[in-house]
Protein backbone atom coordinates (compact mmCIF):
# COMPACT_ATOMS: atom_id res chain seq x y z
CA UNK A 1 0.00 0.00 0.00
CA UNK A 2 1.61 3.76 -0.64
CA UNK A 3 1.69 5.84 2.09
CA UNK A 4 0.48 9.77 3.11
CA UNK A 5 1.49 12.88 5.04
CA UNK A 6 -1.31 15.05 5.93
CA UNK A 7 -0.25 18.47 6.54
CA UNK A 8 -2.63 19.93 9.65
CA UNK A 9 -4.52 18.49 12.58
CA UNK A 10 -7.74 20.19 11.81
CA UNK A 11 -11.66 18.41 12.12
CA UNK A 12 -10.67 18.16 8.25
CA UNK A 13 -7.42 16.73 8.39
CA UNK A 14 -8.25 14.23 11.15
CA UNK A 15 -10.85 12.89 9.30
CA UNK A 16 -8.76 12.40 6.15
CA UNK A 17 -5.95 10.84 8.65
CA UNK A 18 -8.28 8.46 10.42
CA UNK A 19 -10.50 7.51 6.72
CA UNK A 20 -6.97 7.21 4.81
CA UNK A 21 -5.59 4.78 7.72
CA UNK A 22 -8.91 2.86 7.53
CA UNK A 23 -8.10 2.44 4.22
CA UNK A 24 -4.52 0.37 5.15
CA UNK A 25 -2.92 3.61 3.96
CA UNK A 26 0.12 4.24 6.51
CA UNK A 27 -0.93 7.68 7.27
CA UNK A 28 1.27 10.72 8.82
CA UNK A 29 -0.38 13.67 10.43
CA UNK A 30 2.16 16.57 10.91
CA UNK A 31 0.34 19.35 12.23
CA UNK A 32 2.63 22.98 13.67
CA UNK A 33 1.05 23.78 16.66
CA UNK A 34 1.43 21.74 19.69
CA UNK A 35 -2.34 20.23 20.10
CA UNK A 36 -4.05 19.35 17.38
CA UNK A 37 -7.58 20.34 16.79
CA UNK A 38 -6.68 23.83 14.63
CA UNK A 39 -9.57 26.10 14.71
CA UNK A 40 -10.90 23.95 17.56
CA UNK A 41 -7.81 24.10 19.56
CA UNK A 42 -7.96 24.14 23.74
CA UNK A 43 -6.95 26.89 26.02
CA UNK A 44 -6.75 25.55 29.43
CA UNK A 45 -6.12 28.73 31.73
CA UNK A 46 -6.68 29.71 35.56
CA UNK A 47 -8.96 25.91 36.19
CA UNK A 48 -11.00 26.91 32.96
CA UNK A 49 -10.93 24.84 29.37
CA UNK A 50 -11.79 27.14 26.83
CA UNK A 51 -13.04 25.92 23.30
CA UNK A 52 -11.38 27.79 20.86
CA UNK A 53 -13.64 27.68 18.28
CA UNK A 54 -16.23 25.47 17.16
CA UNK A 55 -18.80 24.63 19.99
CA UNK A 56 -22.20 23.78 17.97
CA UNK A 57 -21.87 19.93 16.96
CA UNK A 58 -24.25 19.07 14.12
CA UNK A 59 -24.68 16.10 12.19
CA UNK A 60 -22.93 13.46 14.36
CA UNK A 61 -23.79 10.64 11.95
CA UNK A 62 -20.99 12.26 9.92
CA UNK A 63 -19.10 11.69 13.06
CA UNK A 64 -20.07 8.43 13.60
CA UNK A 65 -19.34 7.50 10.63
CA UNK A 66 -15.53 7.60 11.13
CA UNK A 67 -15.35 5.14 14.02
CA UNK A 68 -17.54 2.69 12.18
CA UNK A 69 -15.28 2.65 9.10
CA UNK A 70 -13.15 0.25 11.26
CA UNK A 71 -16.08 -0.82 12.99
CA UNK A 72 -16.05 1.27 16.16
CA UNK A 73 -18.11 3.58 17.84
CA UNK A 74 -17.77 7.21 19.08
CA UNK A 75 -19.62 6.31 22.17
CA UNK A 76 -16.37 4.63 23.27
CA UNK A 77 -14.48 7.56 22.71
CA UNK A 78 -16.67 10.94 23.01
CA UNK A 79 -20.19 11.72 24.20
CA UNK A 80 -22.08 13.95 22.72
CA UNK A 81 -24.63 16.03 25.02
CA UNK A 82 -27.98 17.05 23.05
CA UNK A 83 -27.99 20.85 23.67
CA UNK A 84 -32.30 22.30 23.10
CA UNK A 85 -32.61 24.73 22.84
CA UNK A 86 -29.80 24.60 20.11
CA UNK A 87 -29.58 28.97 20.38
CA UNK A 88 -31.34 31.72 22.33
CA UNK A 89 -31.70 34.67 19.98
CA UNK A 90 -31.89 38.41 21.71
CA UNK A 91 -32.50 41.42 20.07
CA UNK A 92 -31.69 45.00 21.26
CA UNK A 93 -35.54 46.08 21.22
CA UNK A 94 -36.18 43.04 24.15
CA UNK A 95 -37.14 40.19 21.39
CA UNK A 96 -36.24 36.71 21.94
CA UNK A 97 -36.33 33.78 20.38
CA UNK A 98 -35.54 30.00 21.73
CA UNK A 99 -34.93 28.11 18.68
CA UNK A 100 -35.01 24.53 18.83
CA UNK A 101 -36.34 21.22 17.75
CA UNK A 102 -39.67 21.38 19.25
CA UNK A 103 -42.10 22.04 15.96
CA UNK A 104 -44.50 23.14 18.91
CA UNK A 105 -43.02 25.62 20.76
CA UNK A 106 -41.78 26.71 17.60
CA UNK A 107 -44.54 27.70 15.72
CA UNK A 108 -45.98 29.82 19.31
CA UNK A 109 -42.98 31.61 19.34
CA UNK A 110 -43.87 32.71 15.54
CA UNK A 111 -47.51 33.07 15.85
CA UNK A 112 -46.49 35.34 18.83
CA UNK A 113 -44.54 37.51 16.73
CA UNK A 114 -46.41 37.05 13.60
CA UNK A 115 -49.02 34.87 12.98
CA UNK A 116 -49.37 34.55 9.38
CA UNK A 117 -45.63 33.34 9.61
CA UNK A 118 -46.31 30.18 11.40
CA UNK A 119 -47.39 28.63 7.85
CA UNK A 120 -45.33 30.49 5.82
CA UNK A 121 -42.19 29.09 8.58
CA UNK A 122 -43.48 25.42 7.26
CA UNK A 123 -42.96 26.12 3.93
CA UNK A 124 -39.71 27.13 4.62
CA UNK A 125 -38.79 24.00 6.75
CA UNK A 126 -40.13 21.90 3.64
CA UNK A 127 -37.44 24.07 1.14
CA UNK A 128 -34.67 24.01 3.34
CA UNK A 129 -34.97 19.82 3.97
CA UNK A 130 -34.93 20.00 0.16
CA UNK A 131 -31.96 21.81 0.21
CA UNK A 132 -30.81 19.34 2.36
CA UNK A 133 -31.27 16.27 0.88
CA UNK A 134 -29.79 18.23 -2.66
CA UNK A 135 -27.40 20.32 -1.33
CA UNK A 136 -25.76 17.91 1.64
CA UNK A 137 -26.63 14.26 0.97
CA UNK A 138 -26.29 14.26 -2.80
CA UNK A 139 -23.38 16.71 -3.50
CA UNK A 140 -21.85 17.18 -0.31
CA UNK A 141 -19.89 14.52 -0.55
CA UNK A 142 -18.37 14.17 -3.68
CA UNK A 143 -15.54 15.92 -5.22
CA UNK A 144 -15.69 18.61 -8.08
CA UNK A 145 -13.42 18.14 -10.27
CA UNK A 146 -14.50 19.17 -13.73
CA UNK A 147 -17.17 21.95 -15.16
CA UNK A 148 -19.19 19.19 -16.47
CA UNK A 149 -20.12 18.36 -12.59
CA UNK A 150 -21.22 21.83 -12.23
CA UNK A 151 -23.36 21.86 -15.35
CA UNK A 152 -25.10 18.33 -13.98
CA UNK A 153 -25.65 19.89 -10.68
CA UNK A 154 -26.89 23.15 -12.30
CA UNK A 155 -30.55 22.79 -13.12
CA UNK A 156 -31.12 21.50 -9.98
CA UNK A 157 -29.53 24.37 -8.14
CA UNK A 158 -31.69 26.82 -10.66
CA UNK A 159 -34.35 25.35 -9.57
CA UNK A 160 -33.93 25.72 -5.80
CA UNK A 161 -33.15 29.43 -6.18
CA UNK A 162 -29.40 29.30 -5.65
CA UNK A 163 -28.66 32.65 -6.90
CA UNK A 164 -30.72 34.52 -3.80
CA UNK A 165 -29.41 34.96 -0.65
CA UNK A 166 -30.50 33.04 2.27
CA UNK A 167 -32.12 36.13 3.37
CA UNK A 168 -33.89 36.80 0.17
CA UNK A 169 -34.92 33.25 0.08
CA UNK A 170 -36.66 33.33 3.95
CA UNK A 171 -38.02 36.86 2.89
CA UNK A 172 -39.99 34.96 0.59
CA UNK A 173 -41.14 32.68 3.32
CA UNK A 174 -41.94 34.91 6.55
CA UNK A 175 -42.66 38.46 6.60
CA UNK A 176 -41.36 39.30 10.14
CA UNK A 177 -37.48 40.92 10.59
CA UNK A 178 -36.83 39.15 13.41
CA UNK A 179 -38.15 35.59 12.08
CA UNK A 180 -35.76 36.52 8.92
CA UNK A 181 -32.67 36.82 11.07
CA UNK A 182 -33.43 33.75 13.04
CA UNK A 183 -33.81 31.63 9.98
CA UNK A 184 -31.17 33.11 7.67
CA UNK A 185 -28.06 33.64 10.44
CA UNK A 186 -26.45 30.40 9.96
CA UNK A 187 -24.57 31.04 7.25
CA UNK A 188 -22.23 33.41 9.99
CA UNK A 189 -21.21 29.93 11.48
CA UNK A 190 -19.26 29.53 8.24
CA UNK A 191 -18.26 32.89 7.30
CA UNK A 192 -21.05 33.90 5.33
CA UNK A 193 -23.07 36.96 5.06
CA UNK A 194 -26.87 35.96 5.15
CA UNK A 195 -27.68 38.92 2.32
CA UNK A 196 -24.59 36.99 0.18
CA UNK A 197 -24.65 33.41 0.61
CA UNK A 198 -26.42 31.20 -1.66
CA UNK A 199 -29.59 30.40 -0.39
CA UNK A 200 -27.91 26.19 -0.42
CA UNK A 201 -26.80 27.19 2.78
CA UNK A 202 -30.71 26.92 4.14
CA UNK A 203 -29.65 23.55 4.35
CA UNK A 204 -27.94 24.08 7.37
CA UNK A 205 -31.62 24.76 8.80
CA UNK A 206 -32.58 21.31 8.03
CA UNK A 207 -29.24 19.91 9.09
CA UNK A 208 -30.04 21.32 12.81
CA UNK A 209 -33.57 19.91 12.67
CA UNK A 210 -32.88 16.59 11.64
CA UNK A 211 -29.89 15.89 13.47
CA UNK A 212 -29.81 18.11 16.40
CA UNK A 213 -27.04 20.37 17.80
CA UNK A 214 -24.79 18.50 20.09
CA UNK A 215 -21.93 19.40 22.61
CA UNK A 216 -19.20 17.00 23.95
CA UNK A 217 -19.00 16.28 27.32
CA UNK A 218 -15.66 17.96 28.33
CA UNK A 219 -15.79 20.21 25.71
CA UNK A 220 -15.18 19.95 21.57
CA UNK A 221 -11.41 19.34 22.60
CA UNK A 222 -12.47 16.38 23.96
CA UNK A 223 -14.17 15.24 20.91
CA UNK A 224 -11.02 16.27 18.84
CA UNK A 225 -8.97 14.19 21.56
CA UNK A 226 -11.01 11.17 20.78
CA UNK A 227 -10.88 11.46 16.89
CA UNK A 228 -6.83 11.54 18.01
CA UNK A 229 -7.23 8.40 19.52
CA UNK A 230 -8.78 6.40 16.76
CA UNK A 231 -6.51 7.87 14.69
CA UNK A 232 -3.80 5.97 17.16
CA UNK A 233 -5.15 2.82 17.45
CA UNK A 234 -5.76 2.65 13.89
CA UNK A 235 -1.93 2.75 13.79
CA UNK A 236 -1.49 6.30 12.25
CA UNK A 237 0.98 8.32 13.50
CA UNK A 238 0.47 12.15 14.72
CA UNK A 239 3.46 14.34 15.34
CA UNK A 240 2.57 17.83 16.67
CA UNK A 241 4.60 20.87 16.63
CA UNK A 242 5.49 20.21 13.64
CA UNK A 243 5.37 22.30 10.90
CA UNK A 244 5.66 21.58 7.46
CA UNK A 245 8.11 24.27 5.41
CA UNK A 246 7.31 22.76 2.06
CA UNK A 247 5.43 20.43 -0.23
CA UNK A 248 8.02 18.32 -2.38
CA UNK A 249 7.64 18.05 -5.60
CA UNK A 250 9.62 16.23 -8.86
CA UNK A 251 7.89 17.57 -12.43
CA UNK A 252 4.10 17.20 -12.02
CA UNK A 253 3.56 15.04 -8.63
CA UNK A 254 4.40 15.72 -5.13
CA UNK A 255 7.25 13.71 -3.40
CA UNK A 256 6.27 14.30 0.54
CA UNK A 257 7.39 17.00 2.45
CA UNK A 258 9.78 19.17 4.31
CA UNK A 259 9.48 20.37 7.84
CA UNK A 260 10.43 23.54 9.68
CA UNK A 261 13.53 21.29 10.93
CA UNK A 262 15.03 20.77 8.15
CA UNK A 263 13.94 16.79 7.87
CA UNK A 264 12.29 15.54 4.50
CA UNK A 265 9.21 13.29 4.52
CA UNK A 266 8.80 10.75 1.33
CA UNK A 267 4.72 9.86 0.79
CA UNK A 268 3.39 8.53 -2.17
CA UNK A 269 0.20 11.42 -1.34
CA UNK A 270 0.12 13.94 0.50
CA UNK A 271 -3.20 16.15 1.68
CA UNK A 272 -3.09 19.99 3.12
CA UNK A 273 -5.34 20.75 5.54
CA UNK A 274 -3.56 23.94 5.80
CA UNK A 275 -4.64 27.30 4.05
CA UNK A 276 -5.45 27.07 0.46
CA UNK A 277 -3.57 30.38 0.40
CA UNK A 278 -0.81 29.00 2.49
CA UNK A 279 -0.15 25.80 1.02
CA UNK A 280 0.02 27.19 -2.59
CA UNK A 281 1.95 30.17 -1.59
CA UNK A 282 4.31 29.06 0.99
CA UNK A 283 4.52 25.50 0.72
CA UNK A 284 4.08 25.33 -3.38
CA UNK A 285 6.35 28.33 -3.67
CA UNK A 286 9.15 26.36 -5.93
CA UNK A 287 6.89 25.02 -8.34
CA UNK A 288 4.91 26.77 -11.17
CA UNK A 289 1.65 25.85 -10.08
CA UNK A 290 2.15 27.43 -6.23
CA UNK A 291 2.59 30.84 -7.59
CA UNK A 292 0.45 30.27 -10.51
CA UNK A 293 -2.96 29.12 -7.74
CA UNK A 294 -1.92 31.63 -5.35
CA UNK A 295 -2.15 34.65 -7.86
CA UNK A 296 -5.95 33.15 -8.81
CA UNK A 297 -6.63 33.05 -4.96
CA UNK A 298 -5.39 36.34 -4.34
CA UNK A 299 -8.53 37.45 -6.72
CA UNK A 300 -11.36 35.57 -4.79
CA UNK A 301 -13.08 36.47 -1.78
CA UNK A 302 -11.58 35.55 1.65
CA UNK A 303 -14.58 35.28 4.39
CA UNK A 304 -14.69 37.36 7.74
CA UNK A 305 -12.39 37.18 10.65
CA UNK A 306 -13.29 36.87 14.10
CA UNK A 307 -12.28 38.88 17.45
CA UNK A 308 -12.98 36.53 20.32
CA UNK A 309 -12.45 37.20 23.84
CA UNK A 310 -12.57 34.14 26.53
CA UNK A 311 -13.46 34.79 30.25
CA UNK A 312 -14.17 33.15 33.51
CA UNK A 313 -16.38 34.29 35.67
CA UNK A 314 -16.14 34.17 40.12
CA UNK A 315 -19.82 33.03 39.74
CA UNK A 316 -22.23 30.60 37.81
CA UNK A 317 -25.46 32.16 36.12
CA UNK A 318 -27.80 29.35 35.60
CA UNK A 319 -30.48 31.34 33.69
CA UNK A 320 -28.29 31.38 29.93
CA UNK A 321 -28.70 29.16 27.51
CA UNK A 322 -25.67 27.33 26.43
CA UNK A 323 -25.15 29.16 22.53
CA UNK A 324 -26.64 32.83 22.48
CA UNK A 325 -26.85 35.36 19.47
CA UNK A 326 -26.85 38.89 20.17
CA UNK A 327 -27.92 40.37 17.11
CA UNK A 328 -26.89 44.29 17.29
CA UNK A 329 -29.07 47.57 16.50
CA UNK A 330 -27.46 47.65 12.93
CA UNK A 331 -27.48 44.22 12.23
CA UNK A 332 -27.33 43.93 7.99
CA UNK A 333 -24.99 47.44 8.15
CA UNK A 334 -23.05 45.57 9.73
CA UNK A 335 -22.64 42.48 8.20
CA UNK A 336 -22.02 44.26 4.96
CA UNK A 337 -19.35 46.22 6.20
CA UNK A 338 -17.69 43.17 8.03
CA UNK A 339 -17.95 41.29 4.32
CA UNK A 340 -16.27 43.89 2.63
CA UNK A 341 -13.44 44.73 4.69
CA UNK A 342 -14.48 48.43 5.94
CA UNK A 343 -13.18 50.20 8.58
CA UNK A 344 -14.51 48.71 12.11
CA UNK A 345 -17.60 49.92 13.72
CA UNK A 346 -18.63 50.96 17.09
CA UNK A 347 -21.62 48.19 17.08
CA UNK A 348 -21.62 44.38 17.00
CA UNK A 349 -23.50 41.33 16.67
CA UNK A 350 -22.21 38.69 19.18
CA UNK A 351 -22.32 34.90 19.45
CA UNK A 352 -22.10 34.02 23.25
CA UNK A 353 -20.64 30.21 24.59
CA UNK A 354 -21.87 29.38 27.74
CA UNK A 355 -20.64 25.90 27.98
CA UNK A 356 -21.55 25.86 32.28
CA UNK A 357 -25.05 25.31 30.75
CA UNK A 358 -24.60 21.99 29.71
CA UNK A 359 -20.83 20.64 31.23
CA UNK A 360 -19.80 21.89 34.52
CA UNK A 361 -16.31 20.34 34.31
CA UNK A 362 -15.00 23.21 32.19
CA UNK A 363 -14.44 25.93 34.88
CA UNK A 364 -13.78 25.43 38.79
CA UNK A 365 -16.33 24.65 41.09
CA UNK A 366 -18.87 27.66 41.62
CA UNK A 367 -17.30 29.61 38.75
CA UNK A 368 -18.31 30.05 35.00
CA UNK A 369 -16.06 30.18 31.43
CA UNK A 370 -17.57 31.77 28.45
CA UNK A 371 -16.05 33.14 25.52
CA UNK A 372 -18.01 36.00 23.08
CA UNK A 373 -17.46 36.15 19.61
CA UNK A 374 -17.37 39.09 17.11
CA UNK A 375 -17.69 38.83 13.65
CA UNK A 376 -15.07 41.37 12.37
CA UNK A 377 -13.50 42.33 8.96
CA UNK A 378 -10.10 40.32 7.84
CA UNK A 379 -7.05 41.95 7.58
CA UNK A 380 -7.51 43.65 4.17
CA UNK A 381 -8.67 46.17 6.49
CA UNK A 382 -5.66 47.22 8.26
CA UNK A 383 -6.17 47.45 11.77
CA UNK A 384 -3.62 47.30 14.58
CA UNK A 385 -4.83 44.42 16.38
CA UNK A 386 -2.21 44.47 19.24
CA UNK A 387 -3.17 48.14 19.70
CA UNK A 388 -7.42 47.60 19.14
CA UNK A 389 -7.87 44.02 21.17
CA UNK A 390 -8.21 45.27 24.57
CA UNK A 391 -10.24 48.10 24.07
CA UNK A 392 -12.38 46.28 21.58
CA UNK A 393 -12.59 43.26 24.29
CA UNK A 394 -13.83 45.87 26.79
CA UNK A 395 -16.70 47.28 24.76
CA UNK A 396 -17.46 43.32 23.87
CA UNK A 397 -17.44 42.86 27.83
CA UNK A 398 -19.88 46.12 28.54
CA UNK A 399 -22.19 45.40 26.15
CA UNK A 400 -22.24 41.51 27.39
CA UNK A 401 -22.64 43.01 31.33
CA UNK A 402 -25.33 45.17 29.87
CA UNK A 403 -27.35 42.50 28.17
CA UNK A 404 -27.00 38.99 29.43
CA UNK A 405 -24.14 38.64 32.28
CA UNK A 406 -25.03 41.36 34.66
CA UNK A 407 -21.90 42.10 37.49
CA UNK A 408 -19.24 40.37 34.57
CA UNK A 409 -16.55 43.40 35.11
CA UNK A 410 -16.66 42.69 38.77
CA UNK A 411 -16.55 38.88 38.85
CA UNK A 412 -13.94 38.75 35.73
CA UNK A 413 -11.55 35.93 36.99
CA UNK A 414 -9.59 35.33 34.00
CA UNK A 415 -9.13 36.73 30.17
CA UNK A 416 -7.55 35.96 27.05
CA UNK A 417 -7.90 37.08 23.58
CA UNK A 418 -7.99 35.84 19.83
CA UNK A 419 -7.59 38.39 17.20
CA UNK A 420 -7.17 38.47 13.01
CA UNK A 421 -3.82 38.43 13.31
CA UNK A 422 -3.95 35.50 15.49
CA UNK A 423 -5.68 33.74 12.82
CA UNK A 424 -2.98 34.54 10.25
CA UNK A 425 0.20 33.70 12.35
CA UNK A 426 -1.23 30.76 14.27
CA UNK A 427 -3.51 28.97 11.64
CA UNK A 428 -1.72 30.61 8.68
CA UNK A 429 -5.11 31.58 7.52
CA UNK A 430 -4.58 33.85 4.43
CA UNK A 431 -6.01 37.38 5.13
CA UNK A 432 -6.37 35.85 8.75
CA UNK A 433 -9.73 35.00 7.56
CA UNK A 434 -11.51 32.64 10.14
CA UNK A 435 -13.38 30.37 7.42
CA UNK A 436 -10.96 30.60 4.33
CA UNK A 437 -12.92 30.93 1.21
CA UNK A 438 -16.40 33.22 1.43
CA UNK A 439 -18.76 30.78 0.81
CA UNK A 440 -20.93 32.89 -2.14
CA UNK A 441 -22.16 30.75 -5.08
CA UNK A 442 -19.36 31.83 -7.19
CA UNK A 443 -16.67 30.00 -4.77
CA UNK A 444 -18.69 26.71 -4.26
CA UNK A 445 -18.27 23.46 -5.45
CA UNK A 446 -16.39 23.26 -8.82
CA UNK A 447 -15.51 27.05 -8.36
CA UNK A 448 -13.98 26.17 -4.82
CA UNK A 449 -10.33 24.88 -4.37
CA UNK A 450 -10.32 21.16 -5.94
CA UNK A 451 -10.33 18.03 -3.52
CA UNK A 452 -7.37 17.06 -5.84
CA UNK A 453 -5.06 19.79 -7.72
CA UNK A 454 -5.66 19.84 -11.24
CA UNK A 455 -1.79 19.45 -12.08
CA UNK A 456 -0.19 17.90 -9.01
CA UNK A 457 -2.28 15.01 -9.51
CA UNK A 458 -1.38 13.48 -6.33
CA UNK A 459 -1.94 16.58 -3.97
CA UNK A 460 -5.19 16.44 -2.04
CA UNK A 461 -7.29 18.84 -0.13
CA UNK A 462 -9.28 18.55 2.94
CA UNK A 463 -11.00 21.56 4.85
CA UNK A 464 -12.84 24.91 5.14
CA UNK A 465 -10.77 25.82 1.36
CA UNK A 466 -11.93 23.00 -0.23
CA UNK A 467 -15.29 21.54 -1.09
CA UNK A 468 -17.79 21.53 0.47
CA UNK A 469 -16.58 24.02 3.21
CA UNK A 470 -16.39 25.43 6.09
CA UNK A 471 -17.90 24.26 9.88
CA UNK A 472 -17.26 20.94 11.37
CA UNK A 473 -19.56 18.60 9.00
CA UNK A 474 -18.18 20.61 6.10
CA UNK A 475 -14.64 19.90 6.98
CA UNK A 476 -15.61 16.48 7.60
CA UNK A 477 -17.35 15.74 4.57
CA UNK A 478 -14.68 17.40 2.46
CA UNK A 479 -12.41 14.42 4.12
CA UNK A 480 -14.91 11.90 3.20
CA UNK A 481 -14.86 13.88 -0.75
CA UNK A 482 -11.18 13.11 -0.81
CA UNK A 483 -10.76 9.63 0.80
CA UNK A 484 -13.11 8.58 -1.82
CA UNK A 485 -10.99 10.36 -4.77
CA UNK A 486 -7.94 8.87 -3.39
CA UNK A 487 -9.67 5.54 -3.19
CA UNK A 488 -10.18 5.64 -6.87
CA UNK A 489 -7.59 7.36 -7.84
CA UNK A 490 -5.20 4.60 -6.39
CA UNK A 491 -7.39 1.94 -8.54
CA UNK A 492 -6.83 3.99 -11.14
CA UNK A 493 -3.19 3.68 -10.61
CA UNK A 494 -3.16 7.30 -10.35
CA UNK A 495 -2.29 8.36 -7.22
CA UNK A 496 0.89 6.16 -5.82
C1 LIG B 1 -14.21 30.90 16.63
C2 LIG B 1 -14.82 29.90 15.67
C3 LIG B 1 -16.03 29.31 16.00
C4 LIG B 1 -16.60 28.36 15.14
N1 LIG B 1 -17.76 27.74 15.52
C5 LIG B 1 -18.23 26.71 14.78
C6 LIG B 1 -19.31 25.92 15.27
O1 LIG B 1 -19.83 26.17 16.36
N2 LIG B 1 -19.72 24.87 14.51
C7 LIG B 1 -19.12 24.56 13.32
O2 LIG B 1 -19.53 23.57 12.68
N3 LIG B 1 -18.09 25.29 12.84
C8 LIG B 1 -17.63 26.34 13.54
N4 LIG B 1 -16.56 27.06 13.10
C9 LIG B 1 -15.94 26.69 11.81
C10 LIG B 1 -15.07 25.45 11.98
O3 LIG B 1 -14.42 25.50 13.21
C11 LIG B 1 -14.01 25.38 10.90
O4 LIG B 1 -14.56 25.59 9.62
C12 LIG B 1 -13.29 24.03 10.91
O5 LIG B 1 -12.99 23.62 12.22
C13 LIG B 1 -12.04 24.16 10.08
O6 LIG B 1 -11.42 22.91 10.01
P1 LIG B 1 -10.26 22.61 8.98
O7 LIG B 1 -10.19 21.13 8.81
O8 LIG B 1 -10.42 23.44 7.76
O9 LIG B 1 -8.91 22.96 9.70
P2 LIG B 1 -8.38 24.07 10.69
O10 LIG B 1 -9.14 24.00 11.94
O11 LIG B 1 -8.22 25.34 9.99
O12 LIG B 1 -6.96 23.42 10.97
C14 LIG B 1 -5.90 23.47 10.06
C15 LIG B 1 -4.67 23.02 10.79
O13 LIG B 1 -3.54 23.06 9.92
C16 LIG B 1 -2.43 23.48 10.67
N5 LIG B 1 -1.42 23.99 9.74
C17 LIG B 1 -1.51 25.09 8.96
N6 LIG B 1 -0.37 25.23 8.23
C18 LIG B 1 0.44 24.20 8.57
C19 LIG B 1 1.75 23.79 8.17
N7 LIG B 1 2.47 24.47 7.28
N8 LIG B 1 2.28 22.67 8.74
C20 LIG B 1 1.57 21.95 9.65
N9 LIG B 1 0.33 22.31 10.08
C21 LIG B 1 -0.23 23.40 9.53
C22 LIG B 1 -2.99 24.54 11.58
O14 LIG B 1 -2.15 24.79 12.69
C23 LIG B 1 -4.31 23.89 11.99
O15 LIG B 1 -4.18 23.09 13.13
C24 LIG B 1 -15.97 28.03 13.93
C25 LIG B 1 -14.76 28.65 13.58
C26 LIG B 1 -14.19 29.57 14.44
C27 LIG B 1 -12.88 30.20 14.07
Amino acid sequence: MPDAVVIGGGFGGLAAAIRLQSQGIQTTLLEKRDRLGGRAYVYQQDGYTFDAGPTVITDPACIDELFALSGRRLSDYATLLPIEPFYRLLWEDGVRFDYGNDQMALERQIAALSPPDVEGYRRFLAYSQAVFEEGYRRLGHVAFLSPWDMVKAAPQLARLGAWRSVHAMVSRFVREEHLRQALSFHTLLVGGSPFASSAIYALIHALERQGGVWFPRGGTGALVAGLARLFADLGGSIRLSEPVAEIATEAERVTGVLTGRGERITADIVISNGDVMHTYGALLRRHPRGAAMARRLDRRRFSMSLFVVYFGLRRQHPGLAHHSILFGPEYRGLIDAIRDARPLREDFSLYLHAPGATDDSLAPPGRSGFYALAPVPNLAQQIDWKAAGPGYADRILAALERRVLPGLRDDLDTLRIFTPEDFRVELNAHLGSAFSLEPILTQSAWFRVHNRDAVLRNLYFVGAGTHPGAGVPGVIGSAKATARLIAEDLRAGLAA
